[in-house]
């Protein structure tokens, strides 16, 4: 099921577009303020968010903007101020579609349809490639040179987590919430033996090693 998280102050809004959108099948979050929001995205990454413009507090505008650095989700924007300066600000914080209030329950759904649709073509066509190591998102298969590689369930989403961000370092905590969605607390290995199984697969026919520690803090991919 396809999680739709909700950003909008108005309550009574709020409540119609949950009750709209819940029984079109859709798990729906509300969040009632920027901040709550953008946590909300951090800690449970939806696929789409409906995002009100005029927000109490962190405006909405500078949510968008905070959305887009952090991830590709989708993000429409609902809008009572029907000026063309609006609309373009909004698009222009990487929002990628907007609607203005008042709007039909079915307007928005469509909007919400054609993102999603997008979304998941853009993402099927995704072959993640870090040197000699190419993943293919949509089939799940790995290859590092000739030679295909099989992985796990979490082994891939793993891997996948650490090609997505190339060269970057992924914390624990980061690595925890994103391949296993809650915190194990600082005590579990569990990372570390995946990383360990990664690498025996990854290295198996003499490649060097992608997957480096970077010592109490977690792991970055890159060339030794
Ligand atoms: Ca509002």
């Amino acid at each position: 099921m396809q999680r739709i998280l909700i950003i909008e102050d108005e309550t009574e809004i709020a409540g119609y577009l949950r009750r709209g959108l819940t029984l079109e099948g859709f798990i729906v979050e509300i969040a009632n303020d920027g901040n709550t929001g953008l946590a909300a995205a951090r800690e449970n990454p939806p696929d789409l968010v409906v995002l009100d413009l005029m927000l109490p507090g962190l405006d909405g505008l500078e949510v968008a903007r905070r959305l887009r650095a952090a991830s590709e989700v989708p993000i429409i924007i609902l809008t009572a101020r029907d000026a063309v300066p609006d609309r373009v600000a909004g698009l222009e914080s990487g929002a990628d579609d907007y609607l203005v209030k008042p709007f039909a329950f079915e307007e928005l759904l469509a909007r919400i349809r054609v993102q999603l649709r997008r979304r998941q073509s853009a993402q099927q066509s995704d072959v993640l490639r870090y040197n000699n190591l190419i993943i293919d998102t949509a089939a799940r298969e790995v290859r590092i040179g000739d030679r295909r590689v099989d992985l796990t369930a979490k082994e891939y989403e793993l891997l996948e987590q650490f090609m997505r961000h190339p060269q970057q370092v992924l914390t624990r905590e980061v690595i925890y919430d994103r391949v296993w969605g809650y915190d194990f607390g600082g005590e579990s290995n569990i990372i570390e033996v995946y990383v360990r199984y990664l690498r025996q697969k990854l290295e198996a026919g003499g490649e060097p090693r992608l997957i480096q520690t970077v010592r109490g803090v977690g792991y970055i991919l890159r060339e030794e």
